[in-house]
């Protein structure tokens, strides 16, 4: 058995500790609900949460169910579209409104986890899925995501899978998900309902966080605020897109490293670009660097490799990820060509 399954075996448990079920009404009192008691939870399709619940890594004492809420329309928005917290990720990614105006996105989901899941998760909870790091799973080794204070297993342990941009000594996670980087590039917004019945957006690239000091802390969510909707502005980049994911295996396997390319083509030069490379930082990770070394120029292979290697430039790679940095750079080169259409 590998180190890494070992670590992940001992941490089972057998049974759920009780809590509380509720199904929530409408969405305000869902809000209400869990923001009165600091150990409630929502409860969306429970493909992440009830697996680190099994595990022993969550332990809410109430769950609000929400799947009963009305949430899981997919509409026209503004010439964009508005998709529901609750429509599942084979909803959207089948949507006609998502397949025709945002394949970006279409592409990003079916990379992800298997048919069945996809049946079940929901775009909320796919935003809010925690990190795939061995140690967090595995209850009895220091981990200052689950244990705050305890220390970081995979600072100075097995970091394979680890984050090479934006880490800190807390904590050098990667958010693992694909939906999300799709939708870092295509500039959505996350709208939330809170308790008082308010509303907030928060753009996407602003959702989730950087570790510092206080890695428990995933995302700018405060508790008890709802997800209502993901809003996708009109996009130019339907025509010019690409996801690609590289993984241990072809299927059933999270990223090592995933890409989210986009061009805006003006003939044969590059009018706008997004490039979003996953699972190698604690939130999908937008290359600033890259968008502007493509931006006015030839759509080709050396203007894309050299676009690559400008997002790879910063690289902090640690122990055991050195392979990443290039890794990264190839994956990156080949979703800028493939969305480029060469
Ligand atoms: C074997 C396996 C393989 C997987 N592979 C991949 C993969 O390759 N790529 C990938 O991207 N994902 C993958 N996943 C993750 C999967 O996509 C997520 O588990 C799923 O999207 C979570 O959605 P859910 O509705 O089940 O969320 P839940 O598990 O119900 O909830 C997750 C979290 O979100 C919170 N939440 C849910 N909805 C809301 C809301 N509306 N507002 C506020 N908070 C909310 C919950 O309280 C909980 O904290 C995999 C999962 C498994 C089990
Ligand atoms: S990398 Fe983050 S999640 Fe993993 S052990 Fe360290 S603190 Fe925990």
């Amino acid at each position: 058995m590998s180190m890494t399954s070992s670590l992940h075996v001992s941490a089972r448990r057998t049974a759920l500790r009780p809590f509380n079920y509720v199904r929530a009404s409408n969405p305000n009192a869902a809000a209400r609900t869990v923001a009165g008691n600091p150990r409630a939870k929502f409860l969306a399709g429970g493909t992440n949460l009830v697996d680190l619940m099994k595990e022993d890594i969550e332990r809410p004492n109430e769950l609000v169910d929400l799947t009963r809420l009305p949430l899981k329309e997919i509409r026209p928005l503004r010439g964009g579209v508005s998709i529901g917290a609750l429509a599942t990720n084979s909803e959207t990614a089948n949507h006609p409104l998502i397949r025709n105006n945002y394949p970006l996105l279409t592409q990003a989901i079916v990379a992800g986890a298997s048919a069945q899941l996809r049946n079940m998760a929901t775009n909320g909870g796919n935003l809010l899925q925690r990190t795939r790091c061995y140690y967090f799973y595995d209850i009895q080794m220091p981990c200052n995501k689950r244990e705050p204070g305890s220390g970081c297993g995979a600072r100075e342990g097995l970091n394979r899978i680890h984050a090479i941009f934006g880490w800190s000594d807390s904590c050098v996670a990667t958010y693992p998900g694909d939906m999300a980087n799709a939708l870092y590039a295509l500039d959505a917004i996350v709208r939330i309902r809170r308790a008082d019945g308010s509303e907030r957006t928060i753009p996407v690239v602003d959702f989730h966080r950087l570790p510092g000091d206080t890695p428990q802390k995933d995302t700018n969510l405060e508790h008890g605020e709802l997800i209502t909707a993901i809003e996708l502005p009109k996009s130019n980049f339907a025509k010019s897109s690409y996801y690609l994911k590289v993984r241990d295996r072809a299927s059933y396997a999270f990223a090592l490293v995933s890409v989210a390319a986009a061009l805006e083509l003006d003939g044969d030069r590059v009018r706008n670009a997004r490039v979003v490379i996953g699972s190698v930082a604690h939130k999908p990770w937008r290359s600033a660097e890259a968008e502007a070394a493509l931006v006015r120029q030839r759509a080709n292979e050396g203007s894309f490799r050299e676009a690559a290697a400008a997002a790879f430039a910063g690289a902090k790679p640690l122990e055991h990820n050195r392979y990443k940095v290039d890794l990264g750079i190839r994956a990156v080169t080949r979703a800028l060509m493939r969305a480029g259409g060469l």
